[in-house]
């Protein structure tokens, strides 16, 4: 199939954003907003990024427009269009780069996303990068810097059941409990985004998806607030069968594994309410699992039965 009909296959027979002028099929997509508008873009390569033998592809696309969606999510914002840039291989056939398109097409429905456009490029290993278009009102887009002295520190979800399904999918001779939840938390992450919408109303809050690791992200909020934040290590939320895996595992996989999307934020105390009404209203599971306090030696520590050490970004730990 030449590039033209590649097209022409992906091209949406009709858009669902009213502020859309000019979609797919010319120089360049256009549209009109009166609101602050949030963008993003993450690639992510064959083999670096993810992996055939444990991902179809249409996982692939499910998954690359999910973390990207992901980070519309951190920053409170209304996920609205995307494109897509693909570096395609000889190797890969029509159907699967339809199964790829069919993936991210299933989870942009999920909120009314537009594909407005892109570029097809052949190449020896395929690379996908997505660029996400949402928007906030006025000055609502929910920044790191946020934190302060005495916040509240809570995630959704639960954790390390991205890494624990990547686990599953790497060690097939092993059998595991709740398996399929596992592995559909690593191939089809679903994004925050109706939770941290819900949060509108506040005036102050900080949040950052856990693309990386919670280690890492509450390391981004603690620097870019300068303030320093606790997390207690029995508090951080996890699945109900994530004891089957070794002490170490959970240990990694909850604080570094990353890859859950989940949403990692700091709120004022008084504020705690209208979070907790958000995480109802939206089906959301919402857990404290720390504070914030004044900025110190470390930006992360990590508690546990009142003994305080310090948090590497990796998720290891070093006596304070
Ligand atoms: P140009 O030469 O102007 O860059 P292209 O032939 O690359 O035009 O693209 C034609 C139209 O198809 C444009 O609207 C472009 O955004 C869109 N497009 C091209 N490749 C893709 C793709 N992989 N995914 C989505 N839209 C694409
Ligand atoms: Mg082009």
């Amino acid at each position: 199939m030449d590039e033209f009909s590649f097209i022409n296959s992906i091209k949406p027979k009709f858009y669902q954003q009213s502020s859309l002028l000019k979609g797919i099929g010319d120089d360049a997509a256009v549209f009109r907003s009166s609101m602050d508008i949030v963008t993003a873009v993450d690639t992510f390569v064959e083999d670096v990024h993810f992996s055939r033998s444990t991902m179809e592809p249409y996982h692939i696309g499910y998954r690359a427009l999910g973390a990207n969606i992901s980070d519309l999510a951190a920053m409170g914002a209304s996920p609205s269009f995307y494109l897509v840039s693909i570096v395609i291989p000889k190797n890969w056939i029509q159907e699967e780069l339809s199964q790829i398109y069919l993936g991210m097409d299933d989870l942009a429905s999920k909120y009314h996303m537009d594909i407005i456009g892109g570029d097809t490029v052949s190449g020896k290993q395929l690379t996908i990068s997505i660029t996400v278009i949402g928007y906030t009102n006025t000055n609502k887009a929910r920044c790191r810097q946020h934190a302060k002295e005495g916040d509240i520190v809570f995630v959704t979800g639960t954790l390390g059941d991205s890494q624990a399904g990547f686990h599953i999918l790497t060690n097939e001779n092993n059998r595991y409990i709740d398996q399929d939840f596992y592995i559909g938390r690593h191939r089809k992450p679903e994004p925050r985004v109706a939770f941290a919408q819900a949060l509108e109303s506040l005036e102050r809050v900080s949040l950052n998806d856990v693309s990386d690791g919670i280690a890492n992200e509450a390391s981004e909020i603690a620097e870019a607030s300068n303030v320093s934040i606790v997390l207690s290590e029995n508090d951080i939320p996890v699945s109900r069968s994530f004891n089957q895996f070794t002490y170490e595992q959970q240990y990694q996989w909850k604080l570094s594994g990353g890859e859950d999307f989940e949403l990692l934020g700091t709120v004022a105390k008084y504020d705690w309410d209208v979070v907790k009404k958000a995480a109802e209203q939206t089906n959301t599971q919402l857990t404290i699992i720390g504070n914030v306090i004044e900025e110190n030696k470390h930006p992360v520590y990590i508690e546990d039965n009142d003994v305080r050490k310090g948090l590497k970004k990796s998720g290891y730990t070093h006596l304070k």
